[in-house]
């Protein structure tokens, strides 16, 4: 994309209407249906579909926001679908992280073929499933175990092994799938697949109950001799034998030049827009504490009359901005198509995620015992925030990427 776009803090005119009909979504038909699913800890097809009627769930929608020139097309969907609810929200964008995973490792092809059947369509909608982690690759994503095996005679490729913690694992209708294909080289070895809709040897093992974002769906997934086509492998394998025979010439000569692996090339693209999701989270607890410092009347007076409450505010709201531009940069350089130099992406979803949990455990004071009780929304938006420091990389692991690239030491 352009190098030259102008980086804008003021949102467009067709911005603005995009962003009020995302906001009414959340207002009206999110917002009011958040308690009853976290409850139900169950994916709300319904408002899926809902989403689907009015094309805010659909790939024609995301695909205008990720390739808006300024980079806040996404970080303005993220942020007003999860003012709405987390649980909800991240059951609508979920489906986005798989999409991701063939925009940054698929041809154009299969983009073309892949990512609209993870959608479905408004009658009959799908989710998909990103599935990188595992039971023992976490963080240490090298430590990866699942394997994919090319079957040369019947050109299929065969997987075997157990992911973990995936959202939409097991309901997916398309699952994205990161697998061993040269145990030698570590992570530089890792390849993506998709698997097609109904492929044997693919169930959904445990299902999680979570503290939190509990209307989002998040379970293992066990791959038992499941047998893809070779159109399967995200990029090709051409490009695949060409990147490993470049990883093992490199491993030979003792290291070298950093290649990205598959799963980290879709956590790069995606740790703005996830920061964007916990900026929503802040905003709407920040909002709840807000209003209800201002006709709570304590001692006489409404509690937001003491500085020590006013001044809590104050931090809160300060800590959403700040949190918020670090956002729309990261965003705006990866539209521009700078690089993250200073780990800017990593940055941005660090801190954000941080003023998060921060910022609604702030909420939460400020509304006492009310807010400790499930009659009001802080007591949710503080458990849905405490995901932001663990998923698409843990606060830890951001800071030792922000602080390798920064020093260009080998940190641990
Ligand atoms: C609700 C939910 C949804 C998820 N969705 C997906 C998904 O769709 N697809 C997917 O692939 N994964 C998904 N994940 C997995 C998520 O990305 C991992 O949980 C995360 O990367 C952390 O891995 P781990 O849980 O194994 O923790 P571990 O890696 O075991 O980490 C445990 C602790 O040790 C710290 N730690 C580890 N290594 C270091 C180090 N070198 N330096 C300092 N501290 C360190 C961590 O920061 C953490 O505090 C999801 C997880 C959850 C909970």
């Amino acid at each position: 994309m352009a190098d030259d776009s102008p980086f804008m803090l003021d949102l467009n005119d067709d911005q603005k209407e995009v962003r009020d009909w995302l906001h009414g979504f959340a207002a009206d038909v999110i917002r009011p249906a958040a308690a009853e699913w976290d409850e139900r800890e169950e994916t709300p097809w319904p408002l899926i579909q809902e989403a689907a009627k009015i094309g805010l769930y659909s790939l024609d929608f995301y695909a205008q926001q990720f390739f808006d020139p300024t980079g806040l097309g996404i970080p303005m969907t993220m942020e007003e679908l999860f003012w709405g609810d987390a649980g909800i929200a991240l059951s609508i964008v979920g489906t986005g992280l798989a999409a991701v995973g063939v925009l940054a490792n698929g041809t154009e092809e299969q983009v073309g073929t892949w990512v609209p059947q993870m959608y479905g369509d408004p009658d009959d909608v799908k989710v998909a499933a990103f599935c990188s982690s595992e039971p023992d690759a976490g963080s240490d994503v090298s430590a990866m175990r699942t394997r994919a095996v090319y079957d040369e005679a019947k050109d299929e490729w065969v997987l075997n092994g157990t992911k973990t913690w995936a959202t939409n694992g097991g309901i997916a209708h398309v699952h994205v799938v990161v697998a061993v294909v040269d145990p030698e080289l570590g992570s530089k070895g890792h390849a993506s697949f998709i698997v097609p809709p109904n492929t044997p040897g693919l169930s959904q093992g445990q299902k999680f109950k979570k503290h939190g974002i509990r209307a989002s769906h998040t379970a293992e997934v066990v791959l038992d001799g499941v047998r893809v086509p070779g159109h399967c492998l995200l990029g090709g394998k051409d490009r695949l034998d060409q990147r490993l025979a470049r990883a093992r010439e490199r491993a030979r000569q003792g290291g070298g030049e950093r290649i990205r692996n598959a799963a980290m090339a879709t956590f790069e693209a995606s740790r703005p827009a996830v920061g964007a999701q916990a900026v929503g989270i802040a905003r709407a607890a920040y909002e709840v504490a807000l209003d209800y410092a201002r006709t709570r009347v304590q001692f006489g007076r409404p509690i937001i009359d003491n500085q020590g409450v006013a001044f809590q505010l104050a931090d809160m709201r300060t800590r959403i901005d700040a949190a918020r531009l670090l956002v729309w940069r990261a965003s705006w350089m990866a539209a521009a198509g700078r690089s993250f130099d200073a780990a800017e992406g990593s940055m941005s979803k660090l801190f954000a995620g941080e003023t998060a949990k921060t910022v609604t455990a702030q909420a939460m004071q400020i509304l006492g015992g009310n807010g400790y009780t499930r009659e009001y929304p802080v007591e949710r938006m503080h458990r849905d925030a405490a995901i932001y420091s663990i998923f698409e990389g843990t606060s830890e692991i951001q800071r030792l990427v922000i602080a390798r690239t920064v020093s260009g030491v080998p940190i641990r």
